[in-house]
């Protein structure tokens, strides 16, 4: 009788990696034995010095368990095109994981009831370890949720503070954490949500020194960031060491959700090849966002960090999902691997991580601004020289709804938006200082009006939230 042995794949390298093996007898008894003769060392792994079955080796015929079946032992008759099936105990697999508390089972009850769930794989969740970059909008909601559901180890990466601007959509803080540092709040809330796991705070700035060791301890990396140094530098790293990228990111109205896996897929240099020029695309601080917006698309980002734990479902792998708050819409993009990506590429450039901080420019505006040499004015300054009698054309290129919100003394309003169509009403031949929220849309107006002849510009380092920080207290900040 022919009878297929399903191999498991810890015992494969004994039969030269084959996942089954065809032997030819008629009982279970006998068709063990063919099998082990095939290895000493197989032999070993599966039968004891007295030729018993080892108590750690189940076998099955079709799906019942040769120890449930009568008559025992070796009599036990096999037909032809029968399937055994050897199930050992693995270490770190579902036979030998961790275990759950009374108090787990009832808190997970509504996973454990789930057929594509169960006891397995929730303790799948439970020895899985994911790191978090951001603990801001996006991970708010992806940290609150992936805490819930029992990933035994969550890792935040976050070295920001709380302030009162984040409050509107950033679900982990509460109006009381103002001033306190993110990752330590965040760490007390989630630790309250679910006692049962582990919270890893990281509050340190991720760079080229530290990303490897950290990303190292971690199976799955979320990032939630928003700037595009960070994103970079995540996705790099993720590449280098093998490990998926869960992507999010948030503007204004609009998300985007995907799932980078170098090993299986593009990455995010497949899809965008090098960062933006400083000031080209603003941050959240500069754009806006709308509140609900970052809870949509980083419970996504849960979703899917939870899919690839237990393996469920098609992953986002090669898809980038764009969503569409105003018109409701969720389109899904292709995304294919590129042969000649810096990083995952045939041929990659990118070996190492990198530090693109410096020429980036979302966060590090003023940084950006001294890097590339442009001229700049700080609020002390201004302030300083009007003082001694100085006049200053002052444009303000932020929008009519945020002048409402405060404006800058003796500035003309100036959008950005209708910039282009207005900048034949100023003067080439004069001084402007350029000022904005906090300097990126200074930078573009700065460039339209070179690229306009304007030969006498200057940037009001920090834009009018530096002034209402430094210069006048009393100004409302946003
Ligand atoms: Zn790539």
């Amino acid at each position: 009788m022919a009878v297929s042995i399903l191999i498991p794949a810890p015992l494969r390298r004994h039969v030269g990696g084959a996942r089954t093996v065809v032997v030819d007898a008629d009982s279970v008894a006998a068709a063990l034995a063919a099998l082990a003769a095939q290895s000493p060392e197989l032999k070993r792994q599966l039968f004891d010095d007295a030729g018993r079955l080892r108590s750690f080796v189940n076998v099955f015929l079709g799906d019942r368990n040769v120890r449930d079946l009568a008559p025992a032992g070796d009599a036990i008759p096999v037909k032809d095109g029968d399937v055994l099936t050897i199930v050992p105990a693995i270490a770190g697999g579902a036979a030998d994981g961790p275990t759950l508390s009374r108090d787990e089972i009832l808190r997970y009850s509504r996973h454990l009831i789930m057929p594509e769930v169960t006891l397995a794989g929730q303790k799948r969740l439970k020895q899985a370890r994911v790191l978090c970059i951001g603990a801001g909008g996006l991970g708010s909601p992806l940290t609150l949720y992936l805490a819930a559901a029992g990933v035994g180890r969550i890792g935040i990466v976050d070295f920001d503070t709380v302030d009162l601007t984040n409050i509107q959509r950033q679900i982990l803080y509460s109006t009381a954490d103002v001033g306190r540092s993110k990752i330590e709040a965040a760490c007390e809330r989630l630790t309250q949500l679910n006692p049962a796991i582990e919270i890893v705070p990281h509050p340190v700035h991720l760079a080229s020194w530290n990303v490897l060791d950290l990303f190292q301890e971690y199976d799955v990396v979320a990032d939630g960031t928003d700037n595009f140094p960070t994103r970079y530098l995540v996705n790099d790293a993720c590449v280098l060491l093998g490990k998926p990228n869960v992507y999010a990111s948030i503007f204004r109205f609009e998300g985007q959700v995907s799932v980078f896996d170098a090993h299986r897929g593009p990455c995010y240099r497949c899809l965008f090849s090098d960062p933006p020029p400083p000031g080209l695309v603003p941050s959240c601080a500069e754009g806006g966002v709308l509140g609900v917006l970052p809870g949509i698309v980083g419970s996504l980002q849960a979703l899917e960090v939870l899919k690839l734990i237990l393996g469920l479902g098609d992953p986002l792998v090669g898809r980038l999902v764009l969503f569409d708050a105003l018109a409701f819409q969720f389109r899904e993009l292709n995304v294919r691997k590129d042969p000649g990506c810096a990083v995952c590429g045939a041929a990659p450039t990118v070996t190492a991580p990198i530090d693109y901080e410096a020429f980036c420019g979302i966060r590090g505006e003023e940084a950006a601004l001294d890097a590339t040499g442009l001229p700049t004015l700080s609020v002390e300054d201004l302030e300083a020289r009007r003082r001694g009698g100085e006049t200053f054309d002052l444009l303000d290129v932020r929008e009519p709804h945020e002048q409402e919100i405060v404006q800058l003394p003796g500035a003309t309003p100036f959008p950005l938006s209708e910039l282009p169509a207005h900048l034949h009403e100023l003067d080439s031949a004069r001084t402007y200082t350029i000022s904005c929220h906090r300097g990126a849309r200074s930078l573009e107006a700065y460039r339209l009006m070179r690229k306009a002849g304007f030969g006498r510009l200057q940037i009001l380092a920090g834009g009018i939230d530096a002034w209402a920080e430094k210069i006048d207290p009393s100004l409302p900040r946003y």
